[in-house]
């Protein structure tokens, strides 16, 4: 976290971040650098408009909305040039409103777990909502992926770009301080999607933000992703109890079969992992642990030769392996996702950060500016 300018920050940050709704729509590009579409995307129960946008440099197209900042779409060629779908999700804003499994969400204000839904900060008692047996999973009952965001289109150099922002109220979902909120969805001229997170408080706070889409390089109606390979830079992961909650040690990958220091198929030795449902649910610890943009992760796709590299300023990774899928869920065109259709590689701070001295901090101090980037980037072998 850099260190921001003053207090007067949040108010200006809130301020550019909330433009008004007449200048919210996107406006198309006829100057080469890609372009930005907005369509209506229907509405909430209490009436609130939803808007859908859609990114595209020829070769990858993005379609994210303003309901939960989510990426609804992500379509990518394959090694003969031919166009599918690589995230799951639904047809219609409908299928988004009731609980779903963060289908290409932005997770907030604290992703993945806080140990018995409480914290203390500064001499203070913090009671979250607990969502997840006792303990609160990505933000809460009402997270960031189930609020309406404001929109503009950030569209510059980079590539055709939606800038989504949202104040967070003092005290919502029980974290202190107003945040505001802003994560920047842009599709590139090199064929990758580019995530940046902005976030600015009043009051300390902690915040860790990721993007939680599930990844099918096959396509969503393909079946599971056992048969991907995958490839991380991680030597080391954060081990947990039953309900997932770190014990703050970092353990070796080496010789379980939880390492993918070399590419290997998902599907090679998940039957070795306990738990139920069994697979992938672990929060891998990136080499280096710096705050600079570094590789985390590669999945190739072998039928399809679809080939998606993750780069982030992070220092942890879950890599979560669709185990709770069930079969109970219809996605886009009918398709039922059924166990391990689909692969999370979610860019983050480690689960339980607030009670782990030894990890790096998620604490953002008023004065300060929350920054994340995280990059999925898309090639064919
Ligand atoms: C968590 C899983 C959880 C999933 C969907 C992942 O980030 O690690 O345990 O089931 O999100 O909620």
């Amino acid at each position: 976290m850099k260190t921001g300018i003053a207090l007067l920050a949040v108010a200006a940050s809130f301020c550019l971040a909330h433009p008004p709704r007449a200048e919210a729509g996107a406006r198309k590009k006829a100057d080469g650098r890609g372009r930005v579409e907005r369509m209506d995307f229907g509405k909430t129960p209490d009436g609130t408009p939803v808007d859908l946008f859609v990114l595209g440099n020829g070769r990858v197209t993005a379609k994210v909305m303003t309901y939960g900042a989510i990426l609804t779409e992500l379509d990518v060629p394959d090694r003969s040039g031919k166009s599918a779908d690589v995230v799951l999700g639904f047809d219609t804003l409908e299928g988004y409103l009731p609980r779903h499994p963060y289908f290409g969400s932005t997770v907030g204000r604290v992703a993945n777990r806080v140990g018995g839904a409480r914290f203390s900060l500064d001499g203070k008692d913090y009671t979250l909502a607990a969502n997840n047996g006792p303990n609160t999973l990505h933000g809460g009952l009402k997270g960031f992926d189930k609020v309406v965001w404001k929109a503009e289109d950030a569209s510059g150099p980079a590539g055709p770009a939606v800038t989504f922002s949202y104040l967070s109220k003092d005290g919502e979902e029980g974290f202190p301080g107003n945040l505001a909120v802003a994560v920047t969805y842009t599709v590139t001229a090199d064929d990758a999607l580019k995530i940046d997170y902005r976030a600015t408080t009043d009051k300390a706070t902690p915040v860790n933000l990721t993007h939680h889409s599930y990844f099918n390089l096959a396509g969503p109606a393909s079946g599971s992703i056992l048969g991907h390979e995958l490839m991380l830079t991680a030597a080391g992961y954060t081990p947990g109890d039953d309900g997932m909650i770190p014990t703050g040690a970092i353990g070796p990958v080496k010789g379980t079969p939880l390492d993918f220091t070399t590419s290997t198929p998902i599907g090679d030795r998940i039957d070795q992992l306990k738990g139920d449902p069994g697979g992938y649910d672990h929060n891998y610890v990136l080499d280096p642990a710096a705050k600079l943009i570094h590789p985390a992760a590669r999945v190739t796709e072998p039928t399809t030769g679809r080939v998606m590299e993750v780069f982030t300023t992070e220092p942890g990774l879950q890599f979560y392996s669709g185990n709770f899928l069930d079969g109970s869920l219809k996605g886009k065109g009918g398709v039922v996702y059924k166990q391990h259709q689909g692969l999370c590689l979610e860019a983050q701070h480690f689960p339980d950060s607030v009670h782990h001295a030894n990890f790096p901090s998620t604490i953002l101090r008023p004065g300060q500016t929350y920054t994340q980037t995280t990059i999925y980037k898309f090639s064919t072998r």
